[in-house]
């Protein structure tokens, strides 16, 4: 196999004792391909990122949640976060105790909070009126409450949580509120929370967004956790350089205001923060085929099978990811070319990577889409009635094993009356 610009998954040996063309031979295209190791390393950094003692990291698993990783992220002593009642269905399956699992909760249903009630799970509830719906299901119950400090971070204005533009998060200012409402329905206040946004790079910004949290926090006599979010940056533009997040600075400057809190506050409350990117984002890498090569009007169109069905993000957040190029005959490409790499979609956006410099591409080359974990296969779609493609994990031994299947025709018609 010839590999170009492949230099990120080289180093880190990502394909174990097989290669991108193999895979796809084995299990066609496109295919998303995770690497334990690298879950498991980014599961540990964050483990390990403050001294504080009772830390918890809650995976977001709505970044990916393929059932095998999550019971790896259960393994390496992760608890998580659920966004609805499937996911904390799915949570249960992977072996996560109600006692692990935070429902972040974002304008449900009853039935939806009682499913969560049904089975001790602890709610965190996002506005005035879901306190006042939680208090009457669940009277005398334990709560938990997102804030909205006012301030957000992201790297796309989609992807902002926090500030005074979004839907989340309940304001300072209806603090007194919030404490009528406790009463009302002798509701214990046991955990407040919050998420400002996503992908940061700079731990400064985390800090301050922390530390907005905790002073919120000093309003609360009695609380079990405060919940920092989550939001950790990856260098999507590896291929350039692109620095990775000073994780060690970002836990030294965070583990100082932990412990100062804790003493103010006079009890041992546990810290969490929910990650979701940085645990999967780099352990993916999706494959896809090129199937055609054409020059339109002085544009160089590369079409492969990746479509935004199959990875949205370029389209919904304009999203970079760098691109490798494998191909199964040894021959070389002679120059490199800016390419507009495209899926198969019949929309004109549906483009994954515009006017991008990448060696000569021939037809049947195999592309890999770098960092794909996280916010890939889960929001991949059966739009044009395509199949969302298979999900293959590279193990710590370095083989591969299929941990999703294809879809099939059949699944396509599986709902309807037939
Ligand atoms: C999506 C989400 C996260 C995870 O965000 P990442 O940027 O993937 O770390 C954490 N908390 C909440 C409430 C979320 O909605």
């Amino acid at each position: 196999m010839l590999g170009l610009n492949n230099a990120v998954t080289e180093k880190n040996n990502f394909y174990g004792n097989t290669d991108p063309i193999k895979l796809v031979e084995k299990y066609g295209s496109p295919l998303y391909v995770y690497n334990e190791t690298i879950f498991r390393e980014r599961c540990r950094e964050l483990k390990n990122l403050v001294t504080y003692k009772n830390f918890s990291v809650n995976y977001s698993v709505k970044a990916n949640g393929n059932l095998s990783l999550l019971k790896i992220a259960k393994e390496e002593g992760l608890n998580a976060d659920a966004m609805s009642p499937g996911e904390i269905y799915v949570e249960e399956l992977a072996g996560f105790k109600p006692e692990d699992i935070l429902y972040i909760s974002n304008n449900v249903s009853a039935e939806e909070m009682q499913f969560a009630i049904d089975r001790d799970i602890t709610i965190s509830v996002d506005s005035l009126s879901q306190l006042e719906m939680y208090g009457k299901l669940n009277t005398g119950g334990k709560i938990c409450i997102r804030f909205n400090p006012g301030v957000g971070a992201g790297h796309h204005e989609k992807v902002v949580t926090g500030g005074k533009k979004t839907k989340f998060g309940v304001a300072i200012e209806d603090i007194p509120v919030v404490k009528d409402i406790l009463k009302t329905y002798n509701l214990n206040l046991i955990g407040i929370n919050q998420h400002i946004g996503s992908l940061f790079m700079d731990g400064d910004k985390y800090i301050e967004g922390a530390q907005s949290i905790l002073s919120i926090a000093k309003n609360f006599d009695d609380l079990e956790f405060i919940d920092m979010g989550g939001g950790f940056g990856i260098p999507y533009k590896k291929l350039s350089s692109e620095p990775r997040l000073d994780l060690q600075h970002l836990g030294k400057e965070l583990d100082k205001v932990l412990h100062q809190f804790a003493e103010e506050y006079g009890k041992e409350v546990t810290f969490k923060i929910e990650p979701g990117r940085y645990i999967s984002a780099e352990c993916g890498v999706l494959l896809g085929e090129v199937h055609s090569i054409k020059e339109n009007y002085g544009i160089t169109y590369v079409g492969t099978d990746i479509g935004f069905n199959v990875l949205k993000r370029p389209v919904m957040y304009d999203s970079h990811h760098d691109i490798e190029v494998y191909r199964k005959d040894n021959i070389p490409s002679k120059n490199s070319h800016p390419v507009t790499l495209v899926g198969n979609i019949c929309e004109s956006g549906d483009i994954l990577a515009q006017d991008r410099l990448l060696p000569q591409i021939m037809e049947k080359d195999i592309i890999g889409v770098l960092d794909s974990g996280a916010y890939g296969y889960c929001m991949a779609s059966n739009y044009n009635n395509r199949l969302r493609p298979a999900e293959v994990l590279i193990d710590s031994q370095g083989n591969d094993r299929l941990v999703r299947r294809r879809d099939t025709y059949e699944d396509l018609v599986r709902n309807f009356d037939i």
